[in-house]
């Protein structure tokens, strides 16, 4: 008997977790940002998931709404010398973004894999970027 599919917010969420979005058992990444060949525990082609540039895309979208636009409220950004500024509002962001980009990018392998896609597309496909061969 086999275990039903994960539902697609299970799934984002196991990502988001570092986990596989399929079984949940198993980490998903090897180093970083580098996502496993195949899942240690369930065998699922992990490594076969394309985030390409969406995790930096969405980690800044979410950075800059979230925590930058926000930060910018703050008055003593603009009030206190640029040398006090820049480490104490860059540090801390430096931080959160590389704490948040490997989520985003588990949130997507997660989302790949609930939509039952690689992100791979068929060459001579109407989403294949590639130049046709004639
Ligand atoms: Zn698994």
């Amino acid at each position: 008997m086999t275990t039903p599919a994960p539902t697609r917010f299970t799934a984002i969420r196991r990502g988001i977790a570092h986990r596989c979005p399929s079984c949940g058992q198993s980490p998903l990444f090897r180093k970083y940002l580098k996502v496993v060949d195949s899942c240690a525990a369930c065998g699922h082609p992990l490594g076969e998931y394309r985030a390409d540039d969406g995790p930096a895309y969405f980690t800044i979208l979410l950075m800059g709404h979230l925590v930058i636009a926000p930060m910018l409220f703050l008055q003593w950004i603009w009030k206190a010398p640029i040398w006090m500024v820049l480490p104490l509002t860059l540090v801390p962001l430096a931080g959160i973004t590389l704490w948040t980009l490997p989520r985003v990018k588990g949130a997507l392998v997660g989302l790949l894999y609930s939509l039952g896609t690689t992100g791979h597309h068929a060459p001579g496909s109407e989403l294949d970027a590639s130049e046709p061969t004639a």
